[in-house]
């Protein structure tokens, strides 16, 4: 079988590059290992979507087909400093309607599928794993475990963060692992959360507290492995308590309504991204902390951005040479490493315990509060907009 483009991975990122891609002349293919299912109840795993990305997935035809009573608005941010310092932003006075919505991955997923599902330019492998690369100057192909052979001029990488494709392909990797787990789990709270989202920097972490519809909040713990373990451990009662308490009680008691689960965290910088036929998007491109909540904000770019030059090259001009690949690269660094060396950057800060430093980030904190040219960058930095 011969495709323009196969796209391996159907998480979030690989979707949204398919379903960018519907109404082309492409022929496109994508092999996912297992589909999406809807979760019940509420899902643990939530996402801060910025302004930008629900542009995208509004013109990719997906943002109006997700349940409108479970996408949450962010007015306004709240983060809590480990001395007491606080620095607040609203979307009123940044001149916005909202800094940007809280979605479920499920509902996202479960959507992005339902779209490519009817894509008429689109075959679906699923479920379908790959077993091996064979790159020539022409093609790539992609043979199946099961022995089915894709032919493709551009091969795209979109399986996460162990990917596949970059690891066969020999695209180097450089992780820095940061010893702590992302721990999620959903409440209902006894107050109302009014569409702010709340983070605190503490002595054991990052915790947000992220708002969803009706009273509820989703929290990530970004904390040492060994503080991870002891709170997943923990019975529902004492999380309850452990997680209002750390968040000094502002939304009242707090009752779990999911299961927590817990993710390894780690930066990962991949210095080449693209390669003669083949492209990678999304986190099998770059890992970043949650705590900037960036993650596959930077992997709809990616896709948006590719998708865009893959449209705009002219039908002559082959789509896997990397002349084009490489400006799909180079759109997409300044913003992944800046995201990537801020947040870095910013959770070095708080886990640094060298004397005197408490103070000074706390009064730094201060005094972005009362400075509209720094609140105005860390706003830019919080809605992805650098
Ligand atoms: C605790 C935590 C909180 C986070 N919070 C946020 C947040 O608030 N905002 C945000 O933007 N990001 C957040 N992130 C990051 C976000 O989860 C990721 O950036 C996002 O899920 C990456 O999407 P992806 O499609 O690139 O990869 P994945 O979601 O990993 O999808 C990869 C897909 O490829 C498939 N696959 C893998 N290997 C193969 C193979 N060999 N063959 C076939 N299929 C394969 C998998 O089944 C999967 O469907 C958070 C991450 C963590 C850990």
């Amino acid at each position: 079988m011969s495709f323009d483009v196969v796209i391996v991975g159907g998480g979030l990122a690989g979707l949204s590059l398919a379903c960018a891609l519907r109404d082309t002349r492409l022929r496109i293919a994508l092999v996912e290992g297992r589909m999406p299912t809807p979760v019940a109840g509420w899902d643990a795993r939530v996402y801060a979507i910025t302004p930008a990305n629900a542009d995208f997935l509004q013109q990719i035809g997906v943002w109006k087909h997700l349940d409108a009573e479970r996408i949450s608005p962010i007015y306004a941010m709240e983060i809590h400093g480990d001395g007491g310092a606080q620095l607040d932003f609203s979307a009123y006075e940044s001149g916005m309607s909202e800094l940007g919505w809280i979605l479920e991955s499920s509902l996202m997923a479960v959507e992005l599928w339902e779209n490519v599902k009817r894509q008429s330019n689109l075959g679906l492998f699923c479920p379908a794993v790959p077993s091996a690369i064979e790159m020539s100057e022409k093609a790539v192909v992609l043979t199946l475990t099961d022995g089915q052979k894709l032919a493709t001029k551009l091969l795209i990488g979109a399986d996460g963060r162990d990917s596949w494709v970059r690891e066969t392909a020999g695209l180097k990797s450089i992780d820095t692992p940061y010893g702590e787990m992302g721990m999620v789990a959903n409440f209902e709270c006894e107050r109302p959360h009014r569409g702010i989202a709340r983070q605190w920097f503490r002595d054991d972490g990052v915790l947000a507290w992220l708002p969803l519809a009706g009273n509820r909040i989703s929290m990530v713990w970004s904390t040492p492995d060994a503080d991870a373990a002891e709170l997943m451990a923990e019975p529902e009662e004492v999380l309850c308590f452990r997680v209002a308490n750390a968040g000094a009680n502002i939304l009242g008691k707090l009752k779990q309504i999911s299961q927590a689960a817990a993710f390894p965290l780690r930066l990962m910088r991949v210095p080449s991204t693209v390669a003669p036929r083949l492209a990678l998007i999304g986190d099998a491109a770059h890992g970043i902390h949650p705590l900037s909540g960036h993650g596959i904000n930077l992997g709809f770019q990616d896709a948006r951005v590719l998708a865009g030059l893959l449209t705009a090259n002219p039908e002559w001009l082959d789509i896997g040479s990397e002349r084009l690949l490489r400006r799909y690269q180079r759109a997409r660094r300044e913003e992944t490493v800046l995201m990537q060396y801020t947040t870095h950057t910013l959770r070095r800060l708080f886990r640094e315990r060298l004397p005197g430093l408490k103070p000074l980030r706390n009064v730094g904190m201060n005094v972005t509060n009362a400075v509209p040219v720094l609140k105005n960058m860390l706003v830019r930095y919080a809605v992805g907009a650098f």
